[in-house]
């Protein structure tokens, strides 16, 4: 049967079993799409998106024109408004009609109403509690591990991403429709180093600063992921997470873990307040080489050019990346 867990009067189910994780999502976004009016919408709207390719020196992107991620895209993230809004993750502040399944303890699968994909998720925790990676680093491999091999989750940093900084939350999107899921196993890798059985490779020619690690042995891989946050910390000389989006996916016997680095959330272009503004606030799916414009003209007017002068702004650059990565061997 079942279980039940109560918090803050709002009851969710859990999964019949870990395995049957992501089969129970289907249903319960197929569900919630007759049952909450708001997540059909948002649904149909998805329908209508575009979509368009984008050269690059190197590399492709893919434009999604998605007007239905403006309150995301465009969320101001800064101390002040955060803190004068009521959250939309708190369990209490969920709509009405909101299910959700439990999973990984601590966390809840919701529907997002806000979708950039056919099936998107945001695995909430239950509690109000800052976006930060470390302490829930085997959560993380646990839910790649349990929605697999279906769906790929990520994380994007407070600070670079995050459209709720100060609650903590993962996202699921459908294994391989983030192009670097792919790019990840192209001619482009390039191995660095191995350390015990993890391989850590980069990618090259493509834009913007991407780590893979790739290991069988999930604990080792968090471990050496741990390290590699501890090496960027200390290199960036910050006492905070450092800036990064994180992808993780599992295909029996292999972990895949994808990074950013990032030195910047938002491109300078994003906070002018003429024609040239350029709405794009760059997280895990965008630097992930499926760039989200929620604005017509953006979708338009982007260019290999733009693209590219983006990535290279919010990335970190090489050569710190080069540091960070040494400093693991
Ligand atoms: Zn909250």
């Amino acid at each position: 049967m079942p279980a039940h867990r109560n918090h803050t009067g709002r009851s969710f189910k859990s999964p019949s079993t870990r395995s049957s994780l992501s089969e129970e999502l289907k249903t319960l976004l197929q569900e919630q799409k007759k049952s909450w009016k708001a997540l059909a919408d948002g649904y149909a709207a998805l329908d209508s998106v575009r979509q368009r390719n984008v050269a690059c020196d190197g590399f492709d992107v893919t434009l999604q024109f998605n007007p239905g991620r403006m309150t995301s895209t465009a969320a101001p993230v800064d101390a002040q408004s955060i803190k004068d809004r009521s959250c939309f993750l708190c369990v209490e502040n969920l709509p009405r009609e909101q299910e959700g399944l439990l999973c990984s303890k601590d966390f809840v699968i919701l529907c997002n109403p806000a979708p950039i994909f056919a099936r998107h998720f945001t695995i909430s925790h239950l509690d109000h509690r800052p976006q930060a990676l470390e302490p829930f680093l085997p959560d993380f491999f646990s839910l790649a591990k349990d929605l697999s091999p279906a769906f790929s989750v990520f994380y994007n940093g407070p600070r670079c991403g995050a459209s709720a900084p100060d609650h903590m939350h993962f996202q699921a999107s459908p294994a391989g429709l983030i192009p670097v899921e792919r790019e990840a196993q192209s001619a482009r890798r390039a191995k660095v180093i191995s350390i015990g059985k993890t391989e850590i490779l980069t990618l090259g020619n493509f834009g913007r600063e991407t780590i893979v690690m790739e290991g069988n042995e999930e604990e080792r891989l968090g471990n050496v992921l741990g390290k590699l946050l501890g090496s960027l910390k200390r290199i960036v000389g910050t006492t905070e997470e450092p800036m990064v989006n994180i992808l993780c996916s599992f295909r029996a016997p292999l972990w895949r873990i994808i990074l950013f680095p990032r030195r910047k959330h938002r491109p300078e272009a994003f906070f002018r307040n003429d024609e040239s503004r350029i709405i794009v606030s760059p997280a895990a799916v965008d630097m992930g080489g499926l760039v989200i414009t929620p604005a017509e003209k953006d979708f338009n007017r982007l260019d290999g050019k733009l693209i590219e002068a983006i990535y290279s702004e919010v990335s970190m650059d090489d050569e710190t990346v080069q540091r960070a990565l040494e400093a693991l061997a």
